[in-house]
This record gives C-alpha cells, sequence and structure tokens, in this order.
C-alpha cells in the first residue's frame, strides 16, 4: 500500500511517494512554471516510482488556493480566479486522472496540512482546532467536530477585516484585494514593505514583532470566538518565530480578559497556541493524507 502526495507551491512542488512521516520512500522539487509544465513533470516523476515500487494506490493534492474544492460543482478541482499567471482555470484534479486511474484527494495546502497535524502531529487527539500559516500569504485550515471544514469553498481567515489604527500604522496593507485585511497588514512581504526588510532579518526587539503580534493576537481572538477551537497552530516562515508567537500568547490572553473560562487559555495558553509539529512537512504529509483518505472513502463508496 502506498501513496503519492503533491504540495502545490507558489514556487515550487514537492511530490513524495509514501504513507507517513517515518515512511516516505522518495521526494522532488519541481519548480512551479506553467500548470501543464509543472503537472506532467509530477506525473513523470509518480510514474518513474511506480516502476520501482509498484503501483499507487491514491494521489492527494494540496494545492495553493483558492480551489474549487465542491464536489457537486462543474469545475471541481480545479484553480479559482488568482493573481498568479497563469493558474486561473487549471484543472489540476482533470490532469491528474488523464494519467492515472486511481482515487485523487483535492483539497488547499492549509486544510492539508491541518490533516497532518491531526493524524500525526500537533493537533492528534483533537476534533476542532485551527491550523494558521503565516508567511507568502495567510490562511488557515479549519477542522470541526471531526473533519475539515468547507462550506461555501473553504474558509479564508487570511482576509478578515482587523482594526487597524491609521495613526499607529499608516501603513496601507498589500492585499490586491482588500488593502489592510489581516492578510494585507500581516503577511511576510507586507512586513517587508512596511519596515523595508525582510521579516526573518528583523531583530527580535523590533518594533515590527510587537506589531505582528498585536494583528495576530486580534484575528486569533476572532477565531476563537467563532470556531471554538481547542487549539491553534501557527506554521510559516513568519509565524515559525518562537519571540512573536510569545507575545501573540500573551496578547490574546489579554484581549480575551478571562471572558472564556476554559483551563487552555487561562493558564495553559503555551499548550493552546502552538508550532506545528510538523514544521514545514506538513504540507506535502498532508497530501499523503489527502490519498489515504481518498483510498478510504472509494473503499466505502466503491463505484
Ligand atoms: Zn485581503
Amino acid at each position: 500500500m502506498i501513496f503519492g502526495g503533491i504540495e502545490g507551491g507558489g514556487t515550487k512542488f514537492i511530490c513524495a511517494v509514501g504513507t507517513a512521516p517515518n515512511d516516505i520512500c522518495a521526494e522532488t522539487r519541481i519548480p512551479t512554471t506553467t500548470p501543464e509544465e509543472t503537472l506532467t513533470n509530477a506525473i513523470t516523476f509518480f510514474k518513474e516510482q511506480q516502476k520501482q515500487l509498484g503501483p499507487l494506490k491514491a494521489i492527494g493534492i494540496a494545492n495553493f488556493g483558492p480551489l474549487d474544492v465542491r464536489l457537486d460543482s462543474p469545475t471541481y478541482g480545479q484553480v479559482l480566479p488568482t493573481p498568479k499567471p497563469h493558474w486561473s482555470g487549471a484543472n489540476l484534479l482533470g490532469m491528474l486522472h488523464n494519467a492515472f486511474d486511481i482515487p485523487i484527494g483535492f483539497d488547499n495546502d492549509v486544510n492539508a496540512s491541518a490533516l497532518a497535524e491531526h493524524l500525526w502531529g500537533a493537533a492528534q487527539g483533537l476534533d476542532t482546532f485551527i491550523y494558521l500559516t503565516v508567511g507568502t500569504g495567510i490562511g488557515a485550515g479549519v477542522f470541526t467536530e471531526g473533519k475539515l471544514l468547507h462550506g461555501l469553498l473553504h474558509p479564508e481567515m487570511g482576509h478578515i477585516p482587523l482594526p487597524h489604527d491609521l495613526a499607529q500604522d499608516p501603513f496601507e496593507g498589500t492585499c490586491p484585494f482588500h488593502g489592510d485585511c489581516f492578510e494585507g497588514l500581516a503577511c511576510g512581504p507586507a512586513m517587508e514593505k512596511r519596515w523595508g526588510q525582510r521579516a526573518e532579518t528583523l531583530p527580535d526587539d523590533h518594533p515590527a514583532w510587537k506589531l505582528e503580534a498585536q494583528y495576530l493576537s486580534q484575528a486569533l481572538t476572532s477565531f476563537i470566538y467563532t470556531i471554538s477551537p481547542q487549539r491553534i497552530i501557527i506554521g510559516g516562515g513568519v509565524g515559525s518565530n518562537l519571540n512573536l508567537l510569545k507575545m501573540v500568547r500573551e496578547q490574546t490572553q489579554a484581549l480575551i480578559n478571562g471572558y472564556i473560562p476554559s483551563q487552555a487559555i487561562l493558564n495553559e495558553i503555551d499548550s493552546y497556541i502552538v508550532s506545528p509539529d510538523l514544521g514545514n512537512r506538513a504540507g506535502v504529509l498532508g497530501a499523503i493524507a489527502l490519498a489515504e483518505e481518498a483510498w478510504n472513502q472509494k473503499q466505502e463508496r466503491p463505484q
């Protein structure tokens, strides 16, 4: 029993074959160019692996969004309009189905990362939690009462409006749709544009981090009130800063101000707002998890 997983990112596609974090047999990185070229390279990798390892049972694709993940939609499996050139309308699922007659799981990268953290990482045993990534963009995968939340499309928690005090922070934001939404104010490129240097080069005592923690805590407080997660996992290039994480815990606790009478927030905030256990492996492992899920569904509902 072996599965394929594709983590489709804006700069690279990571393809892997295996079943779990400690059982990855092969892996490759493919530069993201056009959908046709990138997917063709991914398909070639999996065909090569099949020659050595035997047939794949299923493939999962965890791609950057926005995606059409509605099973009943005529454009299910496609990339929705995106500012990324060539990728709007790309039929990712169709291209894979043309090459492989096996079940194919399909979801966005943050939902897949949430799934991987649930199976193997920091959300094991929980049934409602949030996986938030703060990096080039801001996105969240949401697991509610035992399964990934999709709803209308999928949550877009990076684009919620936040209180923005222009006297304190005159930066107009980077989101092409909203300007100063959460992502527009707090993603990595917003930090770089506001402060004139890349986030990872800003020292821990730079005021950038205090402001970043302020925006993250405001967003987290809204998420805690609306979703009531049992834990929040924060990953991504910016989100992995441990000094930031510490400030976010303190400020989130202060904003909630005792209103939620849960030990998790009152006294155990260090294990409530956490880093991913799987680190930057969550995406590709999430793709493997999507494949396993697609395979299991096929067994339950053979066609
Ligand atoms: Zn936005």
